[in-house]
């Protein structure tokens, strides 16, 4: 996993900027900011008094769109039309949602034109970033309603586990709603931030934060030292929530009022059942009996009951918490805070059982559909300079650099840096005339590139014609707070220049990191004497290079003894090159060295004599 942190610092900000902190969530979304006077974070109230945003988008036959609860109504009488839970494809490919392509009543494609997912409405294709865009719109559009002033700055929150690809898309759709995203951050450091934890003053604490939603769950367990928020372990079930409890009281009771029915065949039975089911839930967080009435029938379930049948999801919940404590390297007696997020979480059963997993008391008065989005207005107000304690910093898993001579990795920016940072570093041509220069990015810890991620490669081109060795390529990595990374390069002489942004179509798995982390320790060894030989190489094959031009210039300058004698080493060297043996390389480019010099230095001279003579010395 990426350790990514926070730390206190001030923010440099416009007083008057108003920044809004938004939660864009699979099922439901909401803006939230801080009061001017009273400085405490507030989710933004429709009149009707609502502040959930359904993250449902419904296309009408025109390709209008509509967002939010409107929306939601077609999810039954339009599915093909209703997009919801788009932000499970965001930054996805469609071989990433293969397996999951049931769980979509839309059409979930692959266009073939790019490796991304898109969803197919009619005859236009959307991306999940302009999907996303639309909801973000929806929110700034009610945000701009209710404070009657232009938004257009915003902090979105996005969960632990995206990697880059992930967090740009969100950042993207931001930008297509044309919002300026000032920040992308972590759900469960925006849920701890609403709580106040990681003000000033607060001691070193270790902070489990346990989301439980309508269709996902998330265990993330962050440390707290010195205003530094570090996600140690991210643990869940992408496919586990709310719904699943709605579900097992619908089986309980299609099992106990409706043992013949055909529900399969009957959607509006099945329809009925489910809503029924979610108000019985509902109703059960504070009652200990609900009966309602489905097709005319009478239906009841006791607490009792629904305990007993949502047991296993909190035992897979907290099968999920183990898990995430032992990637943490904690036992569950570490943790301080333990922080509830997530409509589910008002089930008192959950409570229960996570109060008992942990020993702890919960952060659970806040609203827990709300918490995620307050965080994301605290750190809205931090950064308009209106909170003096924190920013968000990063730190990259993994070391970025960029492909030099014989395949070899020339890192730029170490792993475990903290970002935003910047890195530079000059290269120069190997060849005569040189007028591009392939650059190429890598993310890993390898020496040789190939056993490393290629992100990215572009070409500097236009170099005017100099010798080798003459220009001079400044490259620069500028990595974002988001992570983002900018690669830009620049021949300083003729400053031909030129800058891409790297957005990897597909991130890491906190698996994947590992992986690579762990491959690069255990070749370490190798990798050191491939790095060798690879100099060796190169270095020799420079030096045949130079010889060769130099014999063909000045053949007429050498005995024939000098010129046997260098055919001689030369295809020496060439022997030890294709033996791949470092030492035997480095002896015979020292060997061919020696024979030219003595040359090299008589001819150097005698055109230096040539092209002095007539000419003044001042
Ligand atoms: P979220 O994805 O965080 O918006 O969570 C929504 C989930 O919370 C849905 O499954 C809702 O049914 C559930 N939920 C909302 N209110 C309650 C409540 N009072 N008791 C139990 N579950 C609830």
């Amino acid at each position: 996993m990426g350790k990514i942190s926070i730390n206190i610092a001030t923010g440099s900000l416009l007083q008057s900027d108003i920044i809004v902190g938004i939660d864009l969530g699979t099922t439901n979304s909401l803006i939230a900011m801080v009061k001017s006077d009273t400085r405490e974070p507030i989710a933004l109230r429709e009149i009707d008094g609502l502040t959930l945003v359904p993250s449902v988008v419904h296309f009408d036959a025109d390709g209008g769109a509509e967002v939010g609860n409107p929306a939601k109504e077609y999810l039954i009488t339009d599915p093909e039309n209703t997009i919801y839970s788009a932000k499970r494809l965001m930054g996805k490919s469609y071989k990433d949602m293969y397996a999951h392509k049931d769980f979509f009543s839309y059409n979930v494609i692959d266009d073939g034109t790019d490796a991304l997912v898109k969803v197919q409405i009619g005859d236009k294709f959307y991306s999940p970033v302009e999907l996303s865009s639309f909801i973000l719109k929806e929110l700034k559009k009610r945000a701009e309603h209710i404070l009657k002033v232009n938004v257009s700055k915003a902090v979105i929150t996005v969960p632990a586990y995206f990697n880059d690809a992930q967090r740009q898309a969100t950042r993207d759709a931001g930008k297509l709603a044309g919002l300026d995203v000032l920040r992308i951050v972590n759900e469960p450091t925006a849920a701890s931030l609403a709580y106040g934890l990681g003000m000033k003053g607060h001691t070193e604490r270790t902070i489990a934060v346990y989301d439980l939603g309508g269709g996902t769950f998330d265990i993330s367990i962050l440390t707290l030292s010195d205003g530094i928020f570090e996600v140690l372990a991210t643990n869940g079930d992408t496919y586990l929530g709310g719904d699943d409890m709605d579900n097992a009281i619908v089986t309980y009771w299609k099992q106990t009022y409706f043992p013949t029915a055909d529900i399969a065949g009957n959607k509006s039975l099945g329809q009925e059942l489910r809503v029924a089911a979610e108000k019985a839930k509902k109703a059960l967080s504070a009652d200990s009996q609900f009966t309602g009435s489905v097709a005319g029938v009478e239906v009841t379930i006791t607490l009792e009951k629904f305990n007993e049948l949502i047991q296993p999801i909190l035992d897979k919940t907290l099968d999920c918490c183990k898990n995430a404590l032992k990637d943490a390297s904690l036992t569950a007696d570490k943790i301080d805070a333990v922080v509830m997020v997530g409509g589910s979480t008002r089930v008192p059963a959950v409570k229960n059982a996570v109060k008992a997993f942990f020993g702890r008391e919960l952060y659970d008065e806040l609203n827990p559909d709300e918490v995620v989005a307050l965080g994301a207005a605290v750190q809205a107000d931090i950064l308009a300079g209106n909170n003096t304690d924190m920013l968000l910093i990063d730190v990259t898993p993994l070391s970025l650099g960029i492909e030099t001579m014989g395949g070899l990795m020339d890192v730029l920016i170490p792993r475990n840096s903290k970002i935003p940072t910047k890195a530079g570093r000059q290269y120069t041509t190997s060849k005569d005339g040189q007028s591009g220069m392939r650059i190429s990015v890598f993310q890993g810890e390898r020496d040789l590139v190939q056993d490393n991620r290629k992100l990215a490669e572009f070409n500097l081109t236009g170099i005017p014609a100099m010798p080798a060795g003459l220009p001079k390529v400044e490259v620069t990595f500028l990595l974002d707070a988001d992570g983002i990374l900018k690669v830009s390069a620049k021949e300083l002489r003729s400053g031909v220049s030129q800058t891409i942004e790297v957005k990897p179509q597909y991130g890491l798995t906190d698996e994947q990191v590992e992986d690579m982390l762990l491959a690069s320790l255990t070749n370490a060894k190798a990798d050191i004497s491939t790095r060798a030989l690879v100099e060796a190489t190169t270095e020799a094959q420079q030096m045949i290079e130079t010889t060769e031009k130099f014999l063909k210039k000045y053949s007429g300058a050498l005995t024939e003894e000098e010129t046997a004698t260098t055919s001689a080493s030369l295809q020496a060297l060439h022997d030890a090159i294709a033996a791949k043996d470092k030492n035997l390389i480095q002896k015979r480019t020292e060997e061919l060295n020696d024979i030219s010099r003595p040359y090299a230095e008589r001819v150097m001279d005698s055109a230096l004599k040539e092209a002095m003579k007539g000419k003044k010395v001042i």
